[in-house]
């Protein structure tokens, strides 16, 4: 889209401006529109296309301005050109500026518009007009929004959804890359059901959580020593313990507080300790039975932030503003320390798609060609998982939300620059069938994150190249319900390995 801009400004300068100071403020419009604006601005652009100050008057000691651009030297910017020019000029008059006032801003978006397409509603859009070929918004913004840029802020995420809106329901891009042959089928259930059946799992009170019993464990256990055996030691991950209670700072750093807003397990604090503030709600519950929720609501604050959503964002604090010695290098790690918590909604199902879960992450970080040769060593040893130990059905795919690839974060060219990186940059998710109902289930991802942790959290290595990093989760709900999807309940129908690392379950309960 192409922007115009519109700016009206009183700059109030320490005091009345006298003859010789108008005379100074002339040359320095001049000066500005001839000369200043055109600094940085292509050659061959048309002038309108360029800053300039359309209008000035003078009342005592306020300059009022009217400035236009299109998109080089944008209005805001001119304006800040302006003052610093007037201060130079002025100075010598014993003159400064004391503040500035924004009294209008404009700017209209000249473009294909696509039907439907919404403004953002934020607290500097005081108006909005959306037409055919061009989109116009009138801001309410102080000299220290503009500094802070704002408006180009505002002009992008509405060109995002622009985009959003061309790609419609379009998701993800889906490449295949791996399918494995058939392999022995020895149900055709719904796992969760049977497992139900046969008390391995129940329903726990909260939505889309589960109490896993002891079969259920053992055979995560079994996966995770898999895990460990075949993935995470031979390939020299180490072991660390990643917080699940994640703060905005976090979330802002990692890119999440863009839009994991839907899905959050938002967490707060008690605005104070002190019982006798709380006494109330106990007493409430005492006489009632019943939890007082809109008496609590008033007594806490935040949120702060909420439960682990991935696992990898609450790790990059550990790093954060430190530069690596080459010798760590790949920095490879693990976490299977605790839950991840996702408001699925209407989506939960089974075990292998619920609010609460259990999740290995691996994560690894060097440079560029280190970081994807640690995601293609993962893809052969989970290849090697999954056709010789699990023997299961399996397919995996790169897949490219459009969000990614309009952020030109991904090179869906296929050239990735001039080493060809870029164009590993992305996620490949691991899908199992599930004979039940013949529907692809992911159950697992490797992702090359390219550098947007590292940048994020101002990671960098010693050898002054670009800092990259990838991560891989591991879902054991997913794993357990893709395997006994496809091989049931039944140990002698498992792989010889698998039964053997689950083994033989001692009856814990009765029930009568
Ligand atoms: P889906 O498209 O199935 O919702 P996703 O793209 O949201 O998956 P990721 O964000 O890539 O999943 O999460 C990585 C891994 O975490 C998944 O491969 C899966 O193993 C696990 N996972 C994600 N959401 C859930 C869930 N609701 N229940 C169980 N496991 C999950
Ligand atoms: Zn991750
Ligand atoms: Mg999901």
């Amino acid at each position: 889209m192409q922007p115009r801009f519109r700016l009206t400004a009183d700059i109030v300068m320490s005091g009345a401006l006298s003859p010789d100071a108008v005379e100074s403020l002339a040359s320095v419009v001049n000066d500005c529109n001839t000369v200043h604006f055109r600094k940085g601005a292509p050659k061959g652009v048309s002038s309108e296309e360029i800053g300039f100050i359309k209008d000035y008057s003078v009342k005592e000691n306020t300059i009022s301005v009217l400035i236009l651009s299109g998109p080089y030297t944008r209005a805001h910017d001119a304006l800040f050109r302006l003052r610093k020019h007037l201060a130079q000029a002025l100075g010598k008059a014993r003159l400064g500026v004391r503040n500035i006032t924004i009294t209008g801003f404009s700017v209209q978006l000249l473009g294909d518009v696509p039907e439907g397409l919404v403004v953002p509603r934020l607290p500097f859009i005081a108006g909005s007009r959306v037409e055919p070929g061009c989109v116009t918004l009138d801001m309410t913004v102080s000299a220290v929004d503009l500094e802070n840029r704002i408006p180009d802020r505002i002009i992008r995420l509405l060109e995002e959804k622009i985009v959003a809106r061309q790609y419609g329901g379009k998701g993800e891009h889906w490449d295949l890359v791996f399918e494995s042959a058939s392999k022995p089928r020895h149900f055709s259930g719904d796992p969760t059901e049977e497992m139900l059946k046969r008390n391995w799992v129940r329903h726990a009170l909260s939505r889309g959580q589960w109490i896993h019993g002891p079969q259920s464990v053992r055979i995560f256990r079994a996966f995770e020593q898999i895990v460990m055996d075949e993935i995470i030691r031979p390939l020299g991950f180490t072991e660390m313990i990643f917080p699940k209670l994640v703060p905005w700072e976090v979330w802002k750093k990692s890119g999440h507080a863009k839009g994991v807003y839907p899905e959050i397990y938002y967490v707060c604090t008690p605005k104070t300790r002190d019982p006798g503030y709380w006494e109330e709600v106990g007493d409430y519950f005492k006489v009632t039975g019943e939890v007082p929720v809109d008496l609590i609501r008033e007594k806490i604050d935040g949120p702060i932030g909420g439960l682990c959503y991935a696992q990898c964002p609450s790790f990059w604090p550990f790093l954060q503003g430190e530069t690596l010695a080459n010798d760590c290098l790949p920095a490879r790690v693990f976490d299977r320390s605790g839950t991840s918590h996702r408001y699925e909604s209407g989506g939960i199902h089974g075990i292998e798609r619920v609010d609460e879960f259990h999740r290995i992450e691996i994560l690894w970080l060097g440079t560029p060609e280190q970081t994807i040769d640690i995601a293609d060593r993962l893809h052969e040893k989970y290849t090697r998982v999954f056709e010789e130990i699990l023997e299961l059905e399996w397919r995996c795919a790169r897949v490219t939300p459009w969000f990614m690839a309009q952020e030109g974060l991904v090179d869906t060219t296929g050239t990735g620059g001039e080493c060809g990186c870029g164009a590993r940059i992305g996620t490949t998710d691991y899908e199992a069938i599930l004979p039940y109902n013949d529907n692809w289930l992911e159950f697992q991802n490797v992702s090359i994150n390219g550098d947007k942790y590292p940048t994020g959290f101002n990671v960098k290595i010693q050898s002054g190249e670009a800092c990259w990093s990838g991560c891989s989760g591991i879902g054991l709900e997913r794993w357990t319900a893709a395997f006994l999807a496809q091989k049931g309940l039944d140990g002698e129908n498992w792989p010889e390995s698998v039964a053997n690392l689950v083994g033989e379950q001692n009856e814990v309960f009765r029930f009568l």
